[in-house]
């Protein structure tokens, strides 16, 4: 079933300058980017967008880390995109997560690991409506070859 899921490039991978890889690998996955945009998140945005995780002891923190620098807010799109999204992201914590995978190459520890993405249909929809309400900011498209 084609899926779109919302994925998040965190500051760290600002800090670490590879937003651009991070792109590169979801484009390898063969996932279709459908909508992206640069914002920093306040620090109230931040904590409704990981309200899930309200009360926990690593909430105040990562909200923190959320708010601190820009993120760049992606729509993507694919068969079993948030599956073959989350696989190719890797386990929270980089320390468990499987070799090749974007967390493994590059997150630094459970909290600074360099993306995030939604982890079901449900949090998929969620999280596309918080920063692509209605739809706004997404641009369909098919692959086209270009002929002079
Ligand atoms: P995921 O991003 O893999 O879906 P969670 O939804 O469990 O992980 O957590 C959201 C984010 O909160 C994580 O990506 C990470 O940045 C941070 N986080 C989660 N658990 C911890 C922890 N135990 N210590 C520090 N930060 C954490
Ligand atoms: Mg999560």
């Amino acid at each position: 079933m084609v899926q779109e899921t919302l994925i998040i490039i965190k500051p760290d991978a600002f800090s670490k300058g590879v937003a651009g890889r991070v792109i590169t690998e979801l484009e390898n996955e063969g996932l279709k980017l459908l909508g992206c945009r640069q914002l920093k998140l306040s620090k109230d945005k931040a904590k409704e967008f990981y309200k899930e995780h309200m009360g926990k002891e690593f909430y105040e923190p990562v909200t923190d880390f959320m708010a601190a620098n820009p993120i760049i807010v992606m729509v993507w799109s694919g068969e079993e995109a948030i599956v073959r999204s989350r696989k190719l992201i890797g386990k929270t914590d980089p320390r468990d997560a499987a070799e090749g995978t974007i967390r493994k190459k590059w997150a630094q520890n459970y909290r600074h690991n360099i993306i995030h993405g939604s982890d079901s249909p449900g949090s998929a929809e969620r999280e596309i409506d918080f920063f692509f309400p209605a739809g706004s900011g997404i641009c369909m498209w098919e692959k086209k070859e270009f002929k002079l």
